[in-house]
């Protein structure tokens, strides 16, 4: 399944010209014909998308740190590619919380998440930026979330999924 992720969100980067960091995940979203919206939000929702006849609209909460809009946006690209085939609502908030209904919701969060990781934090772009026999430092980890302009939290996660670094 992570394969998968994996080799999707490469390919729809290599296919769109965007396989570079920072990846422009905003231009990839509408190249994609979701239209993009940066809103005024609940403090604990990152994001919501609603589809309705084949129209796809996103708002992202315009009070939050552009690394987790950024995170959100490749989020619900990943439940657009990933999980849409009809009309849906996504309403999108940090933290899990028990109020997602059942497992098959829980599942599609984690996989927009892991798919928002692969999108932004390409494997191959991540390899041409580590040098694996030196080790990582707390330095590097702030060097690669920096370059790839994402949260040194999705960056560790990322390179703990990729086995640069151990998890703690
Ligand atoms: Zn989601």
């Amino acid at each position: 399944m992570t394969q998968q992720f994996e080799r999707r969100a490469t390919r729809l980067l290599r296919d769109h010209d965007a396989l570079s960091p920072p990846v422009d995940v905003e231009a990839l979203a509408r190249t994609l014909g979701m239209s993009v919206n940066f809103e005024e939000l609940d403090s604990d929702v990152s994001g919501l998308m609603l589809i309705e006849d084949g129209h796809v609209k996103v708002a992202i909460n315009a009070a939050h740190h552009r690394h987790r809009q950024r995170f959100t946006l490749a989020h619900e690209i990943g439940h657009m590619l990933l999980h849409v085939t009809g009309d849906r609502v996504f309403v999108d908030r940090r933290f899990f919380r028990n109020e997602w209904s059942s497992k098959g919701e829980l599942r599609e969060e984690i996989e927009a998440n892991a798919f928002a990781a692969a999108l932004l934090m390409p494997g191959l772009l991540i390899r041409q930026h580590v040098d694996a026999k030196k080790g990582i430092t707390d330095i590097d980890v702030f060097r690669l979330a920096t370059l790839f302009a994402v949260s040194e939290q999705a960056m560790t996660l990322r390179l703990v999924k990729l086995n640069y670094i151990e998890p703690d």
